[in-house]
């Protein structure tokens, strides 16, 4: 466990979010918002497991006021909060096995966090809030161990003023009206990284999208039912296309959140996904970002990053699933799609290395299309069957878990070894990494 936490913390990704020495099993939050002023106040109870001898707990908590830190299971000599990290330091040293609850008493006027990428996590909109946390902005609503592979169950209650909706991941299980206020009492018993971790408020209409693979549902402002009905009206036989190639869908159902705010980009959360107006009305909406966020179900939300230098596991597959959408839904074909990217790449700077990025470029376009690109390359090479065959090994055995670049390369091979033998596994190993550890872009194999 020392080595492991080592190495861990090393981590040029972890960008001094997150503590490798313990492990939140549950998240109990317990919160009231209120919308006006944008006061946020209530309590946060963490089930902490220890993974490596310490007397230290460090907690990501940013922009928010701690009023009271309490700890079962160890003394707890005092707590200081700064600079977004709130620090206990214990009486006496815990060992690795240890359990501990951790209760956060907390409060103030929520804000997102400024990261390379601009400011994510909570957010307010005209009339409303979302939440969306990719990479760092899951500390500006609740106290966490902040890092994509520290993975816990949730129960989420959010009181907030009568007309208003809440949407967070999980099940929503209770609602309990008082007479001015709502609680909205959620619960996510799937592994759920800090990130992925949401809350939506806002005036939404729910609209029924689907019931086939999963309950699909969009939440909505009143104004835009009719156009995103007609919009959405193919969602259940886009679900139906991705559980077909990538299998059973993973959580117990979906939500799209359309807010009536236009928005940068859309967003996934766990079983969720936030899209502004402007993604889904208009002349700039796009078909492949519903396809695309959907896709981060299973490729990020189940199947989980270690670290975020692999966000090409998450980004590059769910680029490939527009594509695949795209050839099944009438719209130009995989071979095409992968033409143009490859043209467009060829033509911009080749010192990208997919498999390690660099913590600033984990966004950046290239880690995105060539991800696809080199999903398309594979498909190539070991045919369509095959290749969806191992898509749906990779979902099933890493379900609810977090992998690895180098996972995907252990499989791939031992897919490729199963269908052509040596030889073919020795050329999905080459393949992969040309397109993975190499910086100049290699061309698409010309042949089935
Ligand atoms: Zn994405």
């Amino acid at each position: 466990m020392r080595a492991a936490a080592r190495a861990s913390s090393s981590d040029p990704y972890a960008t001094g979010h997150g503590d490798p020495s313990f492990h939140v099993a549950r998240y109990d939050l317990d919160l009231t918002y209120r919308v006006a002023p944008n006061r946020l106040r209530g309590t946060a109870t963490l089930d902490v497991e220890v993974l490596a001898p310490t007397r230290v707990l460090v907690l990501d908590l940013v922009g928010l006021t701690v009023e009271r830190v309490e700890v079962a299971g160890a003394p707890l000599a005092r707590h200081d909060h700064r600079g977004g990290r709130l620090t206990l330091r214990l009486g006496r040293d815990v060992d690795a096995g240890t359990r501990l609850t951790v209760t956060v008493r907390y409060g103030g006027t929520p804000r997102p966090v400024r990261s390379p990428w601009g400011e994510v996590g909570w957010e307010e909109l005209e009339d409303g809030v979302i939440v969306a946390s990719q990479p760092t902005g899951a500390p500006s609503w609740f106290p966490c161990n902040d890092r994509p592979d520290d993975r816990a169950t949730y129960r989420t209650a959010l009181t907030v003023d009568a007309p208003y909706r809440v949407l967070a991941h999980g099940r929503l299980v209770e609602r309990r009206a008082r007479a001015s206020t709502t609680t909205w009492v959620h619960e996510e018993d799937r592994p759920t990284a800090p990130y992925l971790a949401t809350v939506q408020v806002g005036r939404y209409e729910e609209v029924v999208l689907g019931d086939g693979a999963a309950p699909q549902r969009a939440l909505v402002p009143a104004a835009l039912v009719p156009a995103l009905r007609d919009r959405l009206g193919d969602h259940d036989a886009l679900l139906s296309c991705l559980v077909d190639a990538f299998g059973p869908y993973p959580f117990a159902g979906y939500t799209l959140v359309c807010t009536p705010d236009d928005l940068e980009i859309p967003v996934e959360a766990q079983g969720a996904a936030v899209f502004g107006a402007n993604h889904l009305t208009g002349p700039d909406a796009d078909d492949r970002l519903v396809a695309h966020e959907l896709a981060h179900q299973w490729f990020g939300n189940s199947v989980g990053l270690r670290t975020w230098q692999d966000i090409w596991l998450n980004e590059g597959f769910a680029c490939w699933a527009e594509w695949w959408w795209s050839q099944a839904s009438g719209g130009p074909d995989v071979r095409t799609l992968a033409r143009t990217w490859h043209e467009r790449l060829a033509a911009r700077p080749q010192d990208l290395v997919l498999s390690d990025p660099g913590y600033d470029r984990i966004f950046d376009d290239r880690v995105y299309k060539r991800g696809a690109l080199t999903l398309e390359a594979l498909r190539t090479v070991l045919g369509t069957d095959a290749f969806l065959g191992l898509l749906r090994a990779w979902t099933s055995r890493y379900a609810h878990a977090t992998a690895t670049t180098d996972d995907l390369r252990a499989l791939a091979s031992e897919h490729a070894a199963a269908t052509g033998g040596e030889a073919l596994a020795g050329r999905v190993a080459d393949l992969l990494a040309d397109w993975l550890d190499r910086p100049g872009l290699p061309p698409l194999p010309a042949s089935w």
